[in-house]
């Protein structure tokens, strides 16, 4: 079991780096998320031994549960973790207590709380938008239509960081028409950070341009 999860990852990172040279890129162009929900204490601890430091989850009580003890260990003060996953307007404080990005910001409402909670702890975080590219209305996410506002709202009302967008493809859709898309508005806004890509479609996402893919099960196993 162990050694598994050693083994995907150096299989992933050989994939990520053909991936990216393939395509004019490096491998350090992009970045990998090691995405830790649902797994055991012992695989976690394992890709930590081995020198891996930036993960994802994607609910910020699982994430206490997993990482809070970590951080204040001091053991990995180079510890990255990223909020994956929807998050709700009284959760914010401890999200921005614990995670040192979140990529799902998406409303309004969310955008105004972080920026209070924030402003009160003097946090300041790195953020993402998730865009809800295929529309899909059980999805989180900002239509894309609705992205150069909200945008603006969360950098003129709000004083957010925004490093980047974030997306999870519809799941029969083809997702690289949705990398694409989500590219091109970075592009329109002159947004530099890419979160796109899992498990099943990372080399695709890379393709068109991601800087972080955000792997749970090509690591980890399902
Ligand atoms: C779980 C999850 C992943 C990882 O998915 P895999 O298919 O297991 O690689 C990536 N992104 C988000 C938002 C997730 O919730």
């Amino acid at each position: 079991m162990t050694m598994t999860v050693e083994k995907n990852l150096n299989t992933v990172r050989e994939k990520i780096d053909n991936a990216a040279r393939q395509w004019g890129r490096t491998g350090d162009d992009v970045q990998l998320i090691a995405v830790t929900k649902h797994k055991s204490d012992e695989d976690i601890q394992e890709l930590l031994d081995v020198g891996h430091r930036l993960f994802g989850e994607n609910r910020v009580q699982e994430a206490y549960e997993h990482w809070q003890a970590r951080k204040d260990s001091g053991l990995y003060p180079d510890l990255q973790l990223h909020l994956i996953g929807p998050l709700q307007s009284n959760k914010v404080k401890d999200a921005v207590g614990l995670f040192d990005v979140i990529e799902t910001v998406d409303r309004e409402k969310l955008a105004r709380k972080l920026s209070t909670v924030m402003q009160d702890a003097g946090i300041y975080l790195p953020y993402f938008i998730q865009v809800n590219t295929g529309e899909e209305e059980q999805k989180a996410g900002i239509a894309p239509r609705e992205l150069s506002d909200f945008l603006g709202f969360c950098r003129n009302e709000c004083v957010l960081n925004i490093v980047g967008l974030m997306c999870i493809p519809p799941v029969d859709d083809s997702h690289a028409l949705h990398f694409a898309l989500l590219h091109k508005l970075a592009k329109e806004h002159g947004l530099k950070q890419l979160s796109m890509g899992m498990s099943a479609d990372y080399e695709k996402a890379i393709a068109h341009g991601a800087t972080y893919v955000r792997i749970g099960s090509g690591l980890f196993g399902v």
